[in-house]
């Protein structure tokens, strides 16, 4: 309900006789009162813009107020719009039928103006607990969204964290076993990034990790999934990638790495990044956890043969 002006209430009936005294009763009790003299004017009025609470007649023409209240009710869109019927029939099928459509409450003809008052008041206050409740479930939602996006994300970089990153691998191998899809990953890790940190401190390393995670992310594809993995450690797991393609992935960013220009406030600094990549099927990888030491074992290698350099997982980069 709005916490500024009035409180409006829709008043329908398809004789306008009837829509009077309501509408007069009502006025003069402080609420707002909009009038519709059919199913479908009333629909219009909802759609136009929500009302706090809907007096309806029961047997209109064409659209009942049963058919009224199914609609309002099933729209999920709309937000929580307590109706009360109005009919002259006052059977308990009558009522089952109305409270089925989706009705909050029943009222029977000839109206009894108190009870009319203590109803709408009633309802009105049902409404108000509602709302409140739909906004705070609101509030949590965006909450968890929050919540959840930070548990998986690696705070300076921005990229995925550890778990997270394992949890995806373990999903992207199920996935390629399942339909034989092959899936690489890239282990790329930045050369003598404890000088940077020796030469120009801590600080500068962090922006050197962010600029890099960034070029990685930007190199990669959407489907790709981009991690930090350690310190100064990065993953790439590529779907539906060959190891020749993962090596081709990672030679991009390694040229790109090389001819970035890092830069902190006082320094132009100059990087460069190791990598190894390994792709299931392969090398008798079986699970994702072998998966990854095959790029390590790669990785281990570039580093040994001098750096700078993309080695790609075979028979000779295996240990035991
Ligand atoms: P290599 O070429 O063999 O990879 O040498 P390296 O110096 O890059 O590797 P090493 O593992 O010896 O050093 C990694 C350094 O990364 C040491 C650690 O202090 C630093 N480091 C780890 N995490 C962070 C971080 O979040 N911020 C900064 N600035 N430095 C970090
Ligand atoms: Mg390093
Ligand atoms: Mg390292």
């Amino acid at each position: 309900m709005a916490a500024e002006g009035s409180t409006r209430i829709l008043v329908v009936d398809d004789h306008p006789d009837n829509v009077e005294i309501i509408d007069a009763r009502l006025s003069s009790r402080g609420y707002e009162i909009e009038t519709a003299n059919n199913g479908q004017e009333a629909l219009d009025k909802v759609y136009a813009n929500p009302p706090h609470l809907i007096l309806c007649d029961v047997m209109m023409p064409l659209i009942d107020g049963y058919e009224v209240s199914r609609r309002i009710k099933s729209d999920d869109d709309l937000p929580f719009i307590p109706i009360i019927l109005v009919t002259a029939r006052d059977s308990t099928q009558d009522k089952v039928e109305g409270l089925e459509a989706g009705a909050d409450d029943y009222l029977t003809k000839p109206i009894n103006f108190p009870e009319l008052e203590a109803r709408v008041r009633s309802m009105l206050r049902i409404k108000r607990l509602q709302d409140e409740l739909d906004q705070k479930n609101r509030e949590l939602e965006v909450a968890n969204k929050r919540l959840r996006k930070l548990s998986i994300t690696d705070g300076l970089t921005e990229l995925f964290n550890h778990r997270h990153v394992h949890q995806l691998l373990h999903e992207e191998f199920e996935r390629s076993m399942r339909t034989g899809e092959p899936v690489a990953v890239a282990m790329l890790d930045l050369d003598r990034f404890k000088q940077v940190n020796d030469t120009y401190g801590h600080p500068t390393g962090d922006v050197i990790l962010y600029e890099t995670a960034r070029i990685i992310r930007e190199t990669a594809r959407e489907i790709d999934m981009v991690g930090r993995y350690g310190g100064e450690e990065f993953i790439a797991i590529l779907p539906n990638t060959t190891v020749e393609e993962a090596a081709q992935f990672a030679e991009r960013v390694r040229q790109a790495v090389e001819s970035h220009e890092y830069r902190d406030e006082a320094n132009l600094i100059h990087m460069t990044v190791s990598s190894g990549v390994a792709s299931f099927p392969g090398l008798d990888v079986d699970s994702p956890e072998l998966l990854l030491k095959r790029a390590d074992e790669a990785l281990y290698v570039a580093k040994e043969s001098g750096r700078n350099q993309v080695v790609r997982a075979s028979e000779s980069t295996v240990t035991a």
